[in-house]
């Protein structure tokens, strides 16, 4: 297809928050976007104007002007804007009062090295002013807290808080080092260099990172703000993570005395003397948490004569890597270290603590794979999977795809992506792929009667229509490119364009985190049919840790694999009546379900995870394949029950309620998953949906209609529907009294042919015992086989019709599929329907959403989506007429070309395109006997003698 490219306007979007270098004019709410991005969440609500207050007397107050006010929620404090007319200008006026507030440096600040110095100064003797301890910030609970420290250590401030909690002065060292941004250790270092300028201050040893005052706070000051603790000892729950892998990380208490500080408590844990030997780490997982990492500070005396440089060295620790550790904060951490959701905050003067369970720490380690994060985001992490295909918006549930990478990039301590849309304007009447090269259509003479193909080249153009490419950049946060996805899809929607490039960047993604081992050329190979490059050395940079944190490669399973390499088989039991409502590809299944750990020698279960309503879409990889496997089988309103294998155990501690329980469980060996799940609804595909909804009668009515029409014509007795499906044709025939003597249905979906079976069956049955039964009908087959093959049970019938199939085909496969129709089965009437892909512009500019397409070469310079991903191909009427005429021409058929839905001389043409060849009268040559086919199902009329055919 040819892109009219006159207009390309390229727009980018993320780029300004990846680059804060490039700060210009910004409003104060995009200061604090760049900052928090979606972590700020404005909530605008409406006041009285207080200005026009109740009148005296008056009944009914004034209503005054509506006007607004808008809270503000960070993760460090929550802020409240004046009252405004406006609803915007209370959400800049907020945002502004957050930038004063959270002393968040605005563009005019770009100070020189002295300056910054200075600046760095100045704020640190800031922080130990009186009037500090009683100013409400994280950093003054440390300084009231370190007053109560015991004996030699009252009043000392470790230096880490003051690094990590301050936001001013995390930016103020940016300006000295930039290296600081990434290391904590770095800016402690240049505090204390400040700090040494200091002359009220004093380093409390060369052993120790710590600060205190060498003029004591005024008692005055101090009994102020020195209340008594309503607490006698809390106890926090957190995670210990030993630094060898082999050892387990446990669930801990700590209890933190009313009178001392909580890092004292968390450093002897860590077997340190006191609050100064810990570092802390900046925050981890979601958005507001106050999640970190402690662990062992290097000691004092390594720091002091090296290089700023050099401060990330290894060589200055004294554990070894914490792997884990390091993974969850993107910095290095060494030794033993504790996760802890413990400080103090903007919000309350009281310490804050909040409890970490073992499953929120393996929840955290999920959620740092691509598909855990889309797992988490449906809380169904042992059912969810994400999904194959962007198909449609409308099908797709959880987080969207570009959500997820964004979180994926948080969590991964990369910058935001970076989308890029291309626009591309694009005539749909002109320049369609294959008009270059038209053919004379051979036509019947009675051609006219529902209009011909050729219309066209010769109607009025549609307009022209703008569809959209969109490119993604992924950077580390030094702005190295680690990778780019570049698909030539065009989407008729720029979010659509963005949410399917994003996937591809995940499902890649999310491949190597399953096989992090996985050789460098099939990571290459794997990137490429996705559109990705990426740049191996900053890729393996960012994601060293990920072989040794997600272990799935020794830990495969039934789950995570392909079920027909296992011996053990996959036993599914289904249970309940069989409505014979079953889903197929593109449809949307509502199941019911639950799964425990069970274990097989005493039967004993743990309930994992459940859920009363979970839909998914059909056919795209949306759950787990067991799951997908089982439902495939199943009727609305049935249930089944199965067990799988164990998937890898961070899966299953992110679900587990009782982690003890479900440890001891999991420590012996004969423990499986049980799946229960009830089918409780179908919603139609797509495509079906569409044809429903925007045809009366609906578009497969009207296909029924038009067979009908030709049966009646030619008097036919004997029909095959090659590629029946369910039996939707065959028995809607039925309904009508025709001269039909013999039905055979041929496909190869051995599903769809069992539901034919079905319907057919008691329909036949039903029209056997009315009296009023004008049905001539003697015989009904279904085979099940490839209509590439011929059968020679098949041969010379008076009407074959192969409706909506040959695009769920190969392209070539269709053509061969022709050529075996005509010369061997030879019916003397054929009807071919297939999508006319022209009219998909007006199927998707209706429908709020379209299909994705083939990653097919040929299919990449594509405007519109399929209408069903299950699509190969679908054809312009062009494409359609040269493949039609070609293939009649070669059999000496006759061809002429109709449709359903819309009209021939009103572009873009009919819904459907149709073909109706016909073979000249005498023309049936003898065939070989050929029996390719199986039957799978007979009828034949009880009281006529039956004759096999
Ligand atoms: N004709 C039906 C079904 C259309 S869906 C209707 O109009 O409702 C397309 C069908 O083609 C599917 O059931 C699929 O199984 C079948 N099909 C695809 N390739 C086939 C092949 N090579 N041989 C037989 N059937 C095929
Ligand atoms: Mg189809």
């Amino acid at each position: 297809m040819h892109h009219c490219t006159a207009a390309v306007k390229m727009t980018e979007i993320g780029r300004s928050a990846a680059n804060p270098s490039k700060k210009s004019s910004l409003t104060p709410k995009a200061i604090i976007h760049q900052r928090f991005g979606d972590k700020a969440c404005y909530k605008v609500e409406e006041v009285q104007d207080s200005t026009q207050d109740v009148c005296p007397g008056l009944a009914i107050p004034q209503k005054g002007p509506c006007l607004y006010r808008c809270t503000l929620h960070l993760p460090e404090a929550t802020i409240v804007s004046g009252t405004f007319r406006r609803k915007k200008d209370a959400e800049q006026s907020a945002a502004e009062k957050a930038i004063e507030k959270l002393g968040i440096c605005q563009k005019e600040y770009n100070p020189t090295i002295q300056e910054a110095w200075d600046d760095l100064a100045g704020r640190v003797a800031f922080l130990f002013a009186n009037e500090f301890l009683s100013s409400p910030h994280p950093l003054s609970g440390h300084f009231r807290a370190a007053l109560r420290r015991d004996g030699d250590f009252n009043g000392h401030i470790p230096v880490s808080v003051i690094a990590v909690y301050d936001a001013k002065i995390g930016n103020i060292c940016k300006y000295i080092n930039p290296a600081a941004e990434a290391n904590s250790l770095l800016v402690m270092l240049l505090v204390m260099r400040a700090a040494a300028k200091l002359t009220d201050l004093a380093l409390i040893s060369d052993k120790q990172f710590s600060l205190w005052r060498r003029n004591p706070y005024p008692p005055e000051v101090v009994s102020s703000v020195m209340q008594e603790p309503n607490f006698a000892s809390v106890p926090i729950e957190v995670i210990h993570i030993p630094a060898p892998l082999d050892k387990t990380v446990e669930p801990l208490t700590l209890h933190v005395n009313a009178t001392g500080y909580y890092l004292d408590t968390i450093a002897r844990q860590l077997g340190m003397s006191e609050a100064s030997d810990v570092l802390i780490s900046r925050t981890i997982g979601k958005a507001t948490s106050e999640m970190r990492i402690y662990s062992s500070a290097p000691k004092r005396n390594m720091l002091d004569h090296i290089s700023e440089p050099q401060v990330k060295e290894a060589s200055h620790f004294e554990g070894s890597l914490n792997a884990r550790a390091s993974y969850f904060t993107g910095q290095e951490v060494y030794g033993d270290a504790i996760l802890a959701s413990v400080g103090y905050t903007w919000k309350s003067t009281d310490l804050f603590h909040e409890a970490v369970s073992l499953r929120s720490y393996y929840r955290m380690l999920v959620n740092k794979i691509p598909s855990g994060a889309y797992k988490i985001s449906r809380e169904a992490i042992l059912t969810a999977n994400l999904p194959l295909a962007f198909t449609t918006k409308s099908n797709w549930r959880g987080s969207f795809p570009r959500d997820t990478l964004s979180t994926f990039c948080r969590f991964h301590h990369l910058s935001e992506p970076v989308f890029s849309i291309q626009s591309n304007l694009l005539d749909p009447s002109l320049d369609l792929p294959g008009s270059r090269k038209k053919l004379k259509a051979m036509q019947s003479s009675k051609e006219e009667k529902s209009g011909s193909g050729l219309a066209a080249t010769t109607g009025d153009p549609v307009g022209s229509i703008e569809v959209f490419t969109c490119e993604v950049k992924i950077h580390s946060k030094s702005q190295e490119l680690i990778l780019q996805c570049s698909p030539q899809e065009s989407h008729r929607k720029q979010t659509d364009a963005m949410q399917s490039a994003s996937l591809k960047v995940l499902s890649w993604l999310n491949i190597f985190f399953e096989n992090p081992d996985m050789s460098l050329e099939k990571m290459n190979l794997l990137a490429e049919k996705l559109d990705i490059h990426f740049t191996p050395r900053y890729f393996f940079k960012e994601f060293a840790l990920c072989h040794l944190m997600h272990d799935f490669g020794s830990n495969r399973t039934l789950a995570y694999s392909d079920n027909a390499n296992e011996n053990e088989p996959f036993l599914i039991d289904i249970g309940g009546q069989n409505s014979g409502v079953t889903p197929s590809n593109g449809s949307l299944a509502c199941i019911s379900y639950s799964i425990s750990l069970f274990r097989e020698g005493d039967c004993m279960k743990e309930h994992l995870e459940s859920s009363e309503e979970f839909d998914f879409e059909i056919g795209n990889e949306a759950v787990l394949p067991h799951v997908e496997a089982a439902v495939a089988q199943m009727t609305v309103g049935q249930s089944a029950n199965f067990r799988v294998k164990l998937p890898p155990s961070e899966f299953i501690l992110a679900v587990a309620a009782n982690s003890a329980e479900t440890l001891s469980l999991l420590s012996s060996r004969s423990c499986k998953l049980e799946y229960n799940v009830t089918l409780l609804q179908v919603t139609e595909p797509l495509e079906e949906r569409m044809e429903q909804a925007l045809f009366s009668p609906p578009l497969s009515k009207q296909r029924v209609e038009f067979a009908l029409e030709h049966i009646k014509e030619s008097s036919a007795a004997s029909l095959v529907d090659f590629g029946c499906g369910s039996g939707s044709l065959l028995d809607s025939l039925l309904s009508y009294p025709t001269s039909l003597e013999k039905i055979v249905g041929v496909d190869i979906s051995q599903r769809a042919l069992a539901r034919a079976a079905k319907s057919l069956h008691s329909k036949l049955n039903r029209l056997l015992d009315s009296k009023e039964s004008s049905s001539k009908i003697k015989s009904a087959v279904l085979y099940d086989g490839s209509i590439m093959k011929y059968d020679s049970r098949l041969h010379g019938f008076d009407i074959g019709t192969c409706l909506e199939v040959i695009e769920h085909m190969e392209e070539q496969d269709a053509c061969l599929f022709g050529d075996v129709v005509l010369s061997s089965f030879s019916p003397r009437i054929l009807i071919v329907s297939t999508p006319n892909y022209e009219y998909n512009v007006i199927l998707q500019g209706s429908a709020p959403h379209g299909q994705e397409e083939d990653l097919d070469e040929r299919n990449q310079a594509q405007s519109c989506k399929f209408r069903n991903h299950d699509h190969k191909f679908e054809w312009t009427r062009s494409q359609f007429n040269e493949w039609a005429s070609g293939l009649a021409a070669r059999h000496n058929y006759s061809v002429e070309f109709s449709g359903v839905g819309g009209a021939a001389d009103v572009e873009p043409g009919f819904a459907s395109q149709i073909a109706i060849f016909r073979r000249p009268e005498d023309n049936l040559k003898d065939m070989e006997l050929a029996k390719n086919y199986v039957p799978i199902w007979e009828w034949s009329r009880q009281d006529v003698t039956h004759q096999e055919p």
